[in-house]
């Protein structure tokens, strides 16, 4: 082990679509630890698109980065050195707010130890972590879909959209999902047996939904927000519930953009909308983490991965992430 720890700051603020030059890798040396705390060795990063949020100065959940901080964010690694008896040399764990970096420094109440023999260990950050928990209760929690509903989930075949549609299908629905492109459609309907995809980019959406969802739509998960949740909202069944997860078209805009008014729908057909964070579930995260575990060993639920090697590397994944350019989870190998 060397004694340097190789960083990833936000250099400079992004205004609009971030770009390489927002990003700077740092050299600093290992901390020390003190009493009370751990130091880890980062193995996988996260990447994930709040955290346009952080790189914001605008208020949001995440707390905001400044300008010269390392770019905050959830991980999984190896502790190497512990000074509480909550953890041990060689223990694997996850953590929020390790961030982009080879070691981070922190405390017990930030990181939980996971058990590797449930699934790789990566999956703590995925299928079995934050993105997985926001499918589960944000699906069946928010969207409250019963058997024989109709659901719609856009950013379809991302770490959250690709869960969501399979967890649906468990609960009984007929699921169609939107993505962005052919490969992305292709992998919903034939790998995870969604029952229709609707590529937004080259298909009309509305007519696409008349023909897949003839009696209306009734859960709309929404991760993308924009002209794609407009023309979804406009094709609602009575009783709709539209959970709110995220907005992803709208985090990289430098103006507002206005939209279709969507009151009108939302009223005649008695429709509900709630945003939710998926920190509101924590106290049963370990029902879903059981739950997800036993579906995808009993082959219910398959999880797509999307892996780039090197922390270097994370910035311009980030970037594409942004850009649709994941396919799956995305996640920055740090180390073996
Ligand atoms: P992800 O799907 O793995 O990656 C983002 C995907 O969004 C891209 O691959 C791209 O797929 C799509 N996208 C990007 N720009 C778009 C645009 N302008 N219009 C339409 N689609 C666009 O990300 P994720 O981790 O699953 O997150 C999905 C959403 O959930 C995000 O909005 C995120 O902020 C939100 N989220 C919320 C919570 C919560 O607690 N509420 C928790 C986790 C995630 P295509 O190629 O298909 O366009």
């Amino acid at each position: 082990m060397t004694n340097i720890n190789r960083q990833v700051i936000m250099k400079t603020r992004p205004v609009g679509m971030p770009v390489l030059e927002n990003f700077e890798i740092i050299e600093s040396p290992i901390p020390e630890i003190r009493h009370g705390e751990v130091l880890i060795k980062i193995l996988w990063l996260s990447l994930d698109p709040y955290m346009r949020g952080r790189m914001s100065a605008a208020k949001s959940y995440a707390a905001s980065l400044n300008e010269g901080d390392v770019i905050m964010g959830g991980a999984v690694g190896q502790v190497i050195n512990s000074n509480t008896s909550q953890f041990k040399e060689g223990d694997i764990v996850e953590g929020f707010t390790l961030g982009w970096q080879e070691y981070a420094v922190t405390t017990p109440s930030t990181i939980r130890k996971i058990n590797p023999d449930l699934a790789p260990i990566q999956t703590a950050v995925g299928v079995l972590g934050m993105p997985g928990m926001t499918a589960f209760f944000g699906l069946l929690h928010v969207g409250k879909p019963i058997p024989g509903d109709t659901v719609v989930v856009s950013a379809a075949s991302g770490a959250v959209g690709q869960l969501v549609g399979q967890i649906a299908k468990i609960a009984g629905c007929y699921v169609v999902g939107i993505a962005g492109g052919k490969e992305k459609c292709s992998f919903i309907t034939e790998t995870l047996n969604f029952d229709a995809a609707i590529d937004y980019k080259n298909e009309d959406i509305d007519k696409k939904l008349t023909e897949y969802c003839p009696d209306g739509i009734n859960v709309y998960f929404d991760n993308v927000g924009g002209k794609i949740t407009d023309t979804v909202i406009n094709q609602l069944a009575n009783y709709a519930r539209v959970a709110v997860c995220g907005v992803i078209s709208q985090y990289n805009l430098i103006e507002p953009e206005s939209g279709l008014r969507t009151h009108r729908s939302m009223l005649t057909n008695q429709a509900t909308t709630e945003g939710f964070l998926v920190f509101q579930f924590a106290q049963k995260y370990h029902i879903a983490i059981k739950r997800m575990a036993k579906w995808i060993k009993e082959g219910k639920i398959k999880y797509k991965e999307d892996t780039v090697e090197g922390l270097e590397n994370a910035p311009s994944a980030f970037i594409g992430l942004m850009n649709g350019k994941n396919f799956g989870k995305l996640l920055i190998k740090v180390s073996e």
